[in-house]
């Protein structure tokens, strides 16, 4: 996502009763947070948070957590927020790195990973969210047979990602090179990238795994 710094956006999402201010503070106890016992789901690099907070107001028993680690792209999707009714959503404005510091093992159920940076030099596969080392963080977050659903429009990140999500222990439910034209696209929710890729007449390929 392109970044434009947008001045007072630390102080603005200090300031959001939409936003955790202190995440660890939350860990093993993500249900008292919601106040319910659903299912919790998160997406990681929510960007402006169409998807998620579109997700959240489908599904009102399920809990949703958008996660985002620059404040300037999170607070757009607070803009958003402030537009809708709904009590089964927070953000975090933090890095993915630190998801076992907010949450305990089990807390999660399902991890969305939409359009993430494909970081495509290979010094720097450590930084892909489908790298081995992340899927060791999902891990240690997810419910056991929890999932973690990847959609993007790089075809070179999609194929890396076909190959570290089983060497890293995880088996491939399903996948497709093109979304919109394969079984998987029924009850598909566009995140704000994939709707511009599609629009341009990009394939968009998605995996879920466990
Ligand atoms: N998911 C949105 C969509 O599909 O429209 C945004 C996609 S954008 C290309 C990727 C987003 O992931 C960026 O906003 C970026 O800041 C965020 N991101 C990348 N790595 C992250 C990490 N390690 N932790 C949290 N957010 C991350």
């Amino acid at each position: 996502m392109r970044l434009r710094h947008i001045p007072g956006a630390e102080e603005k999402i200090a300031k959001s009763p939409y936003v955790i201010q202190d995440p660890s503070s939350e860990k093993g106890h993500w249900k008292e947070r919601f106040g319910n016992d659903f299912p919790i789901e998160a997406e990681i690099g929510m960007g402006k948070g169409k998807f998620i907070m579109e997700l959240a107001r489908m599904h009102p028993d399920r809990n949703y957590v958008g996660i985002e680690r620059y404040p300037s792209v999170l607070l757009r999707g607070l803009e958003k927020r402030e537009q809708i009714e709904c009590s089964n959503i927070w953000f975090l404005c933090m890095d993915a790195k630190l998801l076992p510091e907010v949450f305990e093992k089990g807390e999660l159920t399902t991890l969305y990973l939409n359009f993430s940076d494909p970081w495509p030099k290979d010094r720097h596969a450590k930084r892909r969210l489908t790298s081995p080392e992340f899927m060791k963080i999902y891990r240690q977050v997810l419910a056991d047979g929890g999932t973690v659903e990847f959609k993007t429009d790089n075809q070179e990140l999609f194929r890396y990602s076909l190959e570290s999500i089983p060497a890293a222990g995880w088996e491939i439910l399903s996948y497709t090179f093109d979304l919109h034209h394969s079984p998987l696209a029924l009850g598909n929710v566009m995140t704000e990238y994939e709707a511009k890729f599609a629009g341009e007449g990009k394939a968009i390929c998605k995996l879920v795994c466990r």
